[in-house]
């Protein structure tokens, strides 16, 4: 009649052990690494059972560091930027060191301020073959590279693209103080210069 005592509970939350912190299935927390000398894993937590014991398993979706992934760090990966990857595991609550959250790229560029436990995420990755989704982002300035959050950049009035300050031999003064900034490329050519008249049609 009675169901085994072993059976597993799923929960919506559970408290970190030794803290008054609630975390809930769809949270992101911070993981101790096997490596006390590596930075603590991130990972969105999927699934919470408890055992009859009250130990509390995970199932995790990893997120991954541009360093942990195949390609590696690359120029434009910001210094808080992870990938949500396809690995899965399941790991035992007492690994948690705390809840951190991550941004879209659209609202952790708006953030006044980063704190530690700020990062953001705008590629999925595949980590069996190292592929990304999306496999192309939007491209910027005279270098081509994709936008990193951590280098102030400055845009121009004409032709709209975005330049890294120190690509156009600008300090991060003049970045910030500039008002209105046209690249090379725009102030100098004549058509740009001309505000007034109607728009040719080819
Ligand atoms: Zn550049
Ligand atoms: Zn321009």
């Amino acid at each position: 009649m009675t169901k085994a005592k072993s059976a597993k509970k799923v929960l919506d939350s559970f408290l970190v052990k030794g803290t008054d912190k609630s975390v809930r299935v769809g949270d992101t927390v911070l993981m101790r690494a096997e490596d006390s000398e590596k930075p603590p894993y991130v990972a969105k937590i999927e699934k919470i059972e408890a055992d009859s014991r009250n130990n509390i398993k995970l199932r995790v979706r990893w997120y991954y560091r541009p360093e942990e992934s195949k390609c590696g760090r690359r120029p434009f990966h910001g210094a808080r930027e992870l990938f949500l990857s396809d690995h899965y595991d399941i790991q035992s609550a007492d690994t948690i060191e705390g809840t951190c959250t991550v941004h879209t790229f659209r609202n952790y560029i708006k953030l006044e301020t980063v704190r530690a436990d700020d990062f953001f995420c705008r590629f999925e990755y595949q980590a069996a073959n190292g592929d990304f989704t999306p496999d192309r982002v939007a491209v910027y300035c005279i270098c081509g590279l994709p936008y990193n959050p951590d280098n102030l950049m400055i845009q121009c009035e004409a032709c709209k693209d975005w330049f890294h300050g120190h690509c156009v031999n600008l300090s991060t003064e003049q970045v910030i103080t500039t008002e209105k900034y046209m690249c090379t490329g725009c102030s100098n050519t004549p058509e740009n210069n001309r505000n007034k008249g109607i728009a040719p049609d080819t």
